[in-house]
């Protein structure tokens, strides 16, 4: 099989325009009908088996081998899953591109769309591939990534078993605007991102005059006590090796400085990195709250309104990832991450059932410093379209080297 380097290469323009075209037209949470016409008809001709979501616009293809061994009529062979996210955020682009955003308010700030046309870019060359591959590769085009769980509702329509049979290795590559030299990708073995937890308290007293206390049940002291207990649990209860951050970055009671009110409300972020640990910090928050609460007179309620799991990386899968690129594109490509992100991504639930490997790629425009270039979701984060052909070429060896391992 010819290089998919090359081959890459070669179509790196078109996979630049289509990515141009998804910027400049970004869509958010799980219905993104303009980007999964865009992605169809990017994909209009190759050998695929395509079908839609519908909870979600995603797409799901299936290429199958035709050197798999088995009946034929099935495919046969392993299953090889690839994952692309195709949503934008709500933030209000100012990069000044030329392809900039025409959506008010909705940018690509997180470059899904560079995942998306790579993805495209990988099932073209797949495709011409097809005859030489002894299975099956599934080509994963998911919405909803940015805490709308996509992820999780294609998993119940059955992305994993697309191909019929479950899939036997999943990939997925992200791209950073900042941090890593363009070009560079990277990795590493166990976990990769943080879990997330979205959590909201409501402490409840009773209001009453400000020079009275004794007549109210105030939450305003309760609460505060609630957020400096929170950051001792954090330095007391979990080992300094497994760490676990918590922010309470939302607190509002009160509406004058000589009334009690009746309610407090707080919004906090919780990440870790183990499952033992977000067990623990999950119900040890919670016992917090409520104990707190109770030891003044108050109630209070606490509910995790959104998360997603730990994004662990398969020992195995992550290193030949690594193997890979550096045999394909040299082993300066590829950087060993020391440490997990404290971000989060649900791409977790995939790799919760499937071994795989998330990996990151550089993606800053050239004669800027990645170092102080705007990170993802800021709205000046640029993303340079030089990256498109070695994304595809890596997706397309990962399918290739696994399927034939
Ligand atoms: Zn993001
Ligand atoms: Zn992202």
């Amino acid at each position: 099989m010819a290089a998919a380097t090359q081959d890459a290469a070669a179509i790196g323009g078109e996979l630049a325009h289509l990515r141009r075209a998804i910027h400049a037209e970004p869509e958010i949470g799980l219905q993104l009908p303009l980007t999964q016409q865009k992605i169809l008809a990017a994909l209009d001709g190759l050998p695929l088996e395509v079908t839609l979501g519908s909870a979600l616009t995603s797409v799901t293809a299936v290429l199958r081998g035709g050197a798999a061994k088995g009946d034929g009529a099935a495919g046969g062979g392993p299953v090889v899953l690839l994952r692309a996210d195709m949503d934008a955020l709500p933030v209000a682009e100012r990069t000044g591109l030329d392809f900039a955003s025409r959506i008010d308010g909705t940018m690509h700030a997180c470059g899904h769309d560079l995942h998306s046309a790579m993805l495209v870019g990988a099932a073209r060359l797949l495709s011409a591939r097809q005859a030489d591959l002894p299975g099956s590769v599934v080509f994963m085009f998911q919405p909803g990534e940015e805490g709308h769980g996509g992820a999780r509702f294609m998993i119940e329509e059955g992305v994993l078993d697309a191909a019929g049979e479950r899939a036997a290795a999943a990939y997925a590559l992200h791209v950073a605007s900042a941090e890593l030299p363009a070009g560079m990708f990277s990795s590493r073995v166990g976990p990769m991102m943080a879990a997330a937890e979205a959590l909201d308290i409501t402490v409840t007293g009773r209001g009453g005059h400000g020079s009275q206390p004794h007549h109210a049940a105030d939450p305003i002291p309760v609460a505060c006590e609630i957020v400096t207990a929170l950051q001792v649990l954090v330095t007391r209860r979990f080992d300094i090796f497994d760490p676990v951050v918590i922010t309470v970055g939302s607190f509002h009671a009160g509406t004058a400085n000589n009334v009690i009110p009746d309610e407090a409300r707080l919004q906090v972020t919780i990440r870790s990195f183990s499952p033992d640990s977000r067990a623990l910090v999950r119900e040890s928050a919670v016992r917090l709250v409520h104990e707190i609460a109770a030891a003044h007179g108050l109630t209070a309620t606490a509910e995790f309104t959104g998360s997603y799991p730990v994004t662990v990386n398969d020992d195995g899968e992550a290193g030949f990832a690594a193997g890979v690129v550096a045999e394909v594109l040299g082993e300066d490509r590829f950087h060993p991450q020391a440490n997990p992100m404290a971000g989060a991504e649900d791409f977790s639930y995939v790799l919760e059932q499937v071994p795989g490997a998330f990996i990151m790629l550089g993606a800053c425009p050239p004669g800027v410093d990645p170092a102080t270039a705007p990170y993802n979701h800021s709205a000046l984060a640029v993303f340079d379209d030089m990256v498109l052909a070695d994304g595809a070429a890596l997706f397309t060896e990962l399918a290739i080297r696994r399927l034939t391992r």
